[in-house]
């Protein structure tokens, strides 16, 4: 590769703040509203044009599509945020679970009120693109937009950009699976001019089940372990469909298609159609992210076609939109203080400093197990602690796990309990005048417990 020399500069302080949160998906606005909630003057910046991360701008609508009965959760901010958006008018009945599925366009204005309510200062359209460090500590970030070239500095960062940019601009160490063994990326999109009564007649007569998974033949790319608790169990899966589109030839052999199917309105939009997974992408490369955007809606288009063909109700669907960007799970992951494993999730993982729980509940690396018992582990603060940087902590689905508890925190409910714990702990640390990485964790607990989060 050949290098430029970016000489020196002087660019403006955009504003201070004390608590910055970089990112505004699940975690970041769990993060800021938190924080705000404190008392601490928060600012929430994103490199979009609204907040909400994957749900708003990939079109990932199921916050919570794993809650059954005996569902064990934090409750907290998680559980606001998605009533707050039935309340709002912006959810519709999830098809598998007891909870509510996000309407994409509609969260983004949830996410204003939400956030205004708190009294979040928010900047949009803006990226971070470096971090300003005196020794190993953070007072700031650079940042590029249309305004140009800016600093913004703070007392604390919340690091929620998915991709934990801030953590490795900073020279945290982080670990990163190799391209092949990253979780694919997926252009989510949706239809319209759906014929709801004919797919929902047929979605009763064929009623697939979690069991289908990956199950034909013809069309797969994957196996899949399904919990024997879960295989009879109805699942709003797409996969005979392109197995057949698949036979004939309507689908190139190097593609796979298939996955899951969300909300069907009244009015004809079929939402959040999850079936195009494209591999060997690193979300942190441009170029890899230029081809699978380019790869991901003719895949979408192709899959379209295969429903259009063989998928009672889809006769005369259209394309509705495509996510606004391919849709990604999996890049870099900090090296934390402290690592949740895959033992943490099969088995109840405890911790002192737990910031609240999450069920057992696996989605990933071909597994699926739903939590139909009452099963939890505790998310360690610790996982959200970088080495040797101080300032900073990091959140959503760039703590620190490991490859199979990965399939787990990666969920946005995870991701929330993550960024309310880290908005309360920089609220702590500010108060006290500590660092993020010495907090009182009790007292990061009490007030935690006192937003009717479940800690331990
Ligand atoms: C297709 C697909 C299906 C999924 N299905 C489910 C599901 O059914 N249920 C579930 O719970 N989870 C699901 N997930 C996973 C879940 O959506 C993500 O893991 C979750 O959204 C991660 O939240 P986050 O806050 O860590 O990051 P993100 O949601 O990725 O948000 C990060 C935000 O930071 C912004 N940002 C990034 N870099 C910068 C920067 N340098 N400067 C400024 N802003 C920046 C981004 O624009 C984005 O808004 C799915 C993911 C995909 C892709």
């Amino acid at each position: 590769m050949n290098y430029y020399v970016e000489p020196a500069r002087q660019i403006p302080v955009m504003l201070q703040t004390e608590v910055l949160v970089v990112g505004g998906g699940p975690s970041g606005i769990a993060a800021a509203i938190a924080a705000a909630r404190q008392g601490i003057p928060t600012t929430l910046i994103e490199r979009y044009g609204c907040y909400g991360g994957m749900m708003t701008t990939a079109g990932v609508e199921s916050i919570a599509w794993w809650r059954h009965e005996s569902t064990v959760e934090a409750n907290g901010l998680a559980r606001e945020i998605e009533e707050t958006a039935r309340k709002m008018g912006a959810t519709a009945p999830e098809p598998q679970s007891l909870s509510q599925a996000i309407n994409a366009e509609k969260f983004k204005l949830v996410a204003d009120v939400m956030l205004e309510q708190a009294g979040v200062q928010r900047v949009l359209h803006i990226t971070a693109v470096d971090v300003i460090k005196e020794q190993n500590k953070i007072t700031g970030v650079i940042t590029e937009s249309k305004s140009g070239r800016q600093a913004i500095l703070a007392q604390v960062i919340i690091d929620c950009t998915g991709d934990a940019d801030i953590a490795a601009f900073a020279g945290a160490p982080f670990h990163k699976r190799s391209k092949e063994d990253l979780m694919c990326v997926t252009t989510v999109f949706s239809c319209s001019n759906v014929n709801k009564n004919r797919f929902m007649t047929h979605i009763k007569e064929t009623q697939p089940k979690y069991g289908d998974w990956g199950a034909d033949e013809e069309n797969k790319n994957w196996s899949y372990d399904i919990h024997d608790s879960c295989k009879a169990m109805f699942s709003p899966y797409l996969g005979k469909v392109f197995a057949k589109g698949k036979s004939a030839g309507m689908i190139p052999a190097n593609v796979t298609l298939g996955g899951s199917w969300s909300t069907v309105t009244d009015y004809g939009d079929a939402n959040y159609l999850n079936v195009v997974s494209i591999p060997a992408v690193d979300c942190t490369d441009v170029l890899d992210l230029t081809r699978a955007e380019i790869d991901g809606r003719k895949q979408a288009m192709q899959a379209i076609e295969v429903l259009k063909k063989y998928l009672p109700g889809f006769e005369n669907a259209e394309l509705k939109n495509f996510g606004m960007t391919v849709g990604t799970r999996e890049s870099r992951h900090i090296i934390g203080r402290c690592r949740i494993t895959g033992d943490d999730i099969c088995h109840q993982g405890r911790h002192a400093d737990s910031i609240g729980v999450f069920p057992e509940f696996i989605d990933g690396n071909g597994r699926l197990q739903l939590p139909l018992k009452p099963h939890y582990f505790q998310i360690p603060y610790g996982s959200l602690v970088p080495q040797n940087v101080e300032n900073l902590l990091v959140c959503g689905r760039a703590i620190d796990a490991d490859d199979f508890a990965y399939a787990t925190i990666r969920n946005m409910g995870c991701c929330i309990v993550t960024g309310e714990g880290a908005g309360v702990a920089a609220a702590v640390a500010l108060q006290s005048a500590t660092g993020v990485s010495q907090v009182n964790i009790h007292d990061v607990q009490a007030r935690l417990e006192a937003s009717g989060v479940k800690v331990f």
